[in-house]
Order: structure tokens, then C-alpha cells, then sequence
């Protein structure tokens, strides 16, 4: 026997995209159920730095487009949710760093600060007296300039945790292979199908919304979907954990004004009370074909070269590879912002960086409004899968 329900919204994935709208719907008055495979936030999401930012990159490269704009506001909308005057409830989650730093060799001085003199970055960018750097710049062997950016880190695991808290309710996890999608001849809408415990549970949904990061490019398959299309750029990220490291968090602009920093430090903390430097930027795009081992001698030498005050003797190391996951929107051309394609009732959405979630939902949210979608009331739904599905686990980060 096959179960029937409706509900109005159906979201796959449970990574910061996926939470955030879920939140957003909810508190917009629907009834919307989110499916996972894997783990919460165990995509993208808690591989990411954190770094919820203001766009410099883009101001590097020299490409202050419209979307640039974009981004040039979102640390100001994360922070009103984070102080709880924002659409979203975040108060609680805590910001590992208020500013970032940008910390740029002595031979580019000059040339850097005339670009950041240039009117487009006047009053985002904040040359810092000597006399005023922190701790870790201090250090007589030292030869650069230090800038202060308007961009933050969030604590990504704190944030997931937060943003899952109040809609577990909603919360399920499914098998891979445990589901299909089938299209209504009459009017070309998917329905989900999920064979759980000898039931076939079919689930009408006024919109899918697939939020599954990587997992996105199976459902296009999947669904037939031709407006959207899937591309992942690889990264190989490195960490290093040390009891007394200091905190660090900073771009190393490199040699050009390239749209990647040669190295991105950002500081964590493991389960153990260790702090976790985490590395990324050109290191971690170039290292891609990189053995670990490899990897970390490149990270290695990298970090002797940019901080030789530091010590890292006592550290251990470790080595990942992740990939990004975007929107393809033309020949691999790296999105600027969030994007989201809509055809029949799916909704593919990626947000592109973790800082332009809110541009997603934003995006989301206001095209189920103009499809008019109507709130429907889903516990008879809700209570059946509560029977047969259990809830997502949370996924932990990899240095722990
Ligand atoms: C190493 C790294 C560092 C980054 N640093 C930053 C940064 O500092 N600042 C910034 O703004 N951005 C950063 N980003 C980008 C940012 O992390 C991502 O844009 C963001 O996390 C994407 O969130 P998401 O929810 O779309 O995807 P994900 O976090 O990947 O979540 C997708 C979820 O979908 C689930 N899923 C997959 N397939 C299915 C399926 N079939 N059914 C159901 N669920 C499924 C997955 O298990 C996962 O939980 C970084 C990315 C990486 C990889």
C-alpha cells in the first residue's frame, strides 16, 4: 500500500543552505520537510573557513560588479542576525574573529597601497599602524603591512548546531538509493517517492528545493532538470594542531591581485582544547594533485617563509580534499553570487559561499512567493516519516 501526502516545500540537504531555508520557510508560516543522506553540515559547510566576507576578493581582481555589491552587505546582514535584528534568530552563535585581517610582504607595499587607496575600497580596507598590530605581527623579524577588513569568521559548527535546533522537528534522514522521483504526466510535477521498513511513502510537494551542495548534480540527472547545470572546483585544505598556537586569522595576498589569497589562516578549536590552524586560498587550489604528504611540506614551507618567528615543531598534521559545488552558468566561470534555477515545481539552489546563504534563501524564498505557493498543513506526513526515519546526525569537523 502506498501512503499518500502533500505538503507545500520539500528541501534535500542539510548543509547551511538547506538549514537556513528551512528557517526562513518555517518562520514565513510553512510546513516545509528536509531530507539529508549524509551528515548535517558534513558537505561544504563544515570544511569551510568561515569567513563571512565583504567581497575584497572581488575588489582585487578589479570586477566591482553588481553582485560585488552584494557581497558588500552580507556581513552587515549576518551581524543583524547574529545580534537577533536579523530575519534569522542567531544570537548564541559565536564569531571566532570580529575582523580579518589582510597581511601583505614588504615588497608589495606600494603598489597595494595605491590600489586600496582607490575609491572603491575607501572604507573597507584599513591600513594599520605598526603600533597597533596585534601580538602575532609584532614580532621584530615581521616585514609587511597589515590591514583590517570588514569580514568575520562565524563558528560553522556552533552555527549548524544553532540553525538545527529549531526545526529538528522537521529534520529526517534518508537512505541514498531509499527514494526516487516520479513526474505527474498531466502536469509534469515531481513527486517523491520513499520506500522505508515495507512502505512506499509518496510525498506531493507544491516545490522541491534541492539544496544538496556536490549531491545537486545527481538530481539534475535524476529530475531531468534543464535549466540548471553543476560544477565543483577541488580543493586541498591542510590543518596543523598545536596546544599554543596563537589565534590567526589573515590573508596572505600574494604577488599579483589575483581573486585568491596565496594563503588563508583561520583558528579553530579541537575536541582535545587544541588550537587548529586551518589553511587555505592558492595552497589549497594549487595542492589538488598533491599527495598529502606533499601537501603539508608545501604548507610547511609556505608558513616558514610568511611567519619564520612561528614555531610549529610540536604540531601534527593533517590533509583533505573537498570540493567546492556551484552553479555551472558558463563554462566553469566562477558564480559571484548565490544562484538558484526554477522550472515546473523543483527549486536548485546553491549559494556559492557560506556569506551568501541569506542571498540564496532571499533568492528562494522569493520565488516560491511569486509561484504563489500555498502553506499546507503537513503533520499526517510529518508524524509517518517521524515513525519510520530517524533524524540527521550532526557531522563533526575534520581535525577532530
Ligand atoms: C574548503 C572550503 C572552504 C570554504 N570557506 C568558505 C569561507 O570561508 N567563506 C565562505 O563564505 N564560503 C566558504 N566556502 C563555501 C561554503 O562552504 C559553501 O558555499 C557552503 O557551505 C555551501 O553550503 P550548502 O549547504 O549549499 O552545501 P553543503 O554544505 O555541501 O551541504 C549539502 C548537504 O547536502 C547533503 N546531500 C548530498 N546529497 C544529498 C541527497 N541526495 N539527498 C539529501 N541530502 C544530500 C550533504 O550530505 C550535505 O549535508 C568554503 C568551501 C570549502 C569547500
Amino acid at each position: 500500500m502506498t501512503l499518500r501526502y502533500s505538503t507545500d516545500i520539500v528541501i534535500f540537504g542539510g548543509g547551511v543552505a538547506g538549514l537556513w531555508l528551512l528557517n526562513r520557510l518555517i518562520n514565513d508560516g510553512y510546513h516545509p520537510l528536509l531530507f539529508e543522506t549524509g551528515a548535517l553540515g558534513g558537505g561544504q559547510t563544515l570544511a569551510s573557513q568561515g569567513i563571512i566576507h565583504g567581497g575584497l576578493k572581488y575588489a582585487l581582481s578589479g570586477t566591482l560588479t553588481g553582485a560585488a555589491n552584494v557581497i558588500a552587505g552580507m556581513p552587515a546582514y549576518w551581524r543583524s542576525c547574529l545580534s537577533g535584528k536579523g530575519d534569522l534568530d542567531l544570537t548564541g552563535v559565536p564569531i571566532l574573529c570580529d575582523h580579518y585581517y589582510m597581511w601583505s610582504d614588504g615588497s608589495l607595499r606600494s603598489k597595494l597601497k595605491t590600489f586600496l587607496g582607490s575609491k572603491s575600497l575607501v572604507g573597507r580596507v584599513e591600513a594599520i599602524a605598526r603600533s597597533d598590530y596585534p601580538e602575532f605581527f609584532s614580532h621584530e623579524s615581521a616585514e609587511g603591512t597589515l590591514y583590517k577588513l570588514p569580514d568575520f569568521v562565524v563558528d560553522t559548527d556552533e552555527l549548524l548546531k544553532r540553525l538545527a535546533s529549531t526545526v529538528t522537528n522537521n529534520l529526517f534522514a534518508l537512505d541514498e538509493g531509499n527514494y526516487q522521483f516520479t513526474k505527474n504526466p498531466a502536469n509534469g510535477k515531481c513527486h517523491l517517492l520513499i520506500s522505508c521498513k515495507d512502505k512506499l511513502i509518496e510525498i506531493a510537494a507544491e516545490q522541491f528545493v534541492f539544496c544538496a551542495g556536490e549531491g545537486n548534480a545527481k538530481f539534475i540527472e535524476q529530475t531531468g532538470i534543464e535549466s540548471a547545470a553543476a560544477q565543483i572546483r577541488p580543493l586541498h585544505m591542510v590543518y596543523l594542531k598545536q596546544v599554543n598556537l596563537p589565534q590567526l586569522f589573515v590573508h596572505c595576498v600574494g604577488d599579483d591581485f589575483s581573486l585568491t589569497p596565496k594563503l588563508t589562516v583561520t583558528s579553530h578549536t579541537d575536541i582535545h582544547g587544541q588550537t587548529v590552524w586551518y589553511l587555505g586560498g592558492d595552497l589549497a587550489e594549487k595542492g589538488v594533485n598533491k599527495d598529502s604528504e606533499t601537501q603539508i611540506a608545501a604548507a610547511q614551507h609556505l608558513l616558514a617563509k610568511l611567519f619564520p618567528w612561528i614555531d610549529t615543531s610540536e604540531a601534527s598534521w593533517g590533509s583533505f580534499l573537498i570540493n567546492r559545488a556551484e552553479a555551472n552558468i558558463k563554462n566553469n566561470y566562477r558564480p559571484d553570487d548565490a544562484f538558484i534555477a526554477s522550472e515546473s515545481n523543483m527549486i536548485f539552489a546553491w549559494p556559492t559561499k557560506l556569506t551568501l546563504t541569506p542571498s540564496m534563501a532571499d533568492k528562494v524564498v522569493n520565488t516560491i512567493k511569486e509561484e504563489s505557493t500555498t502553506a499546507i498543513d503537513s503533520s499526517d506526513a510529518l508524524n509517518t516519516l517521524r515513525e519510520l526515519l530517524d533524524k540527521p546526525e550532526a557531522a563533526s569537523a575534520y581535525w577532530n
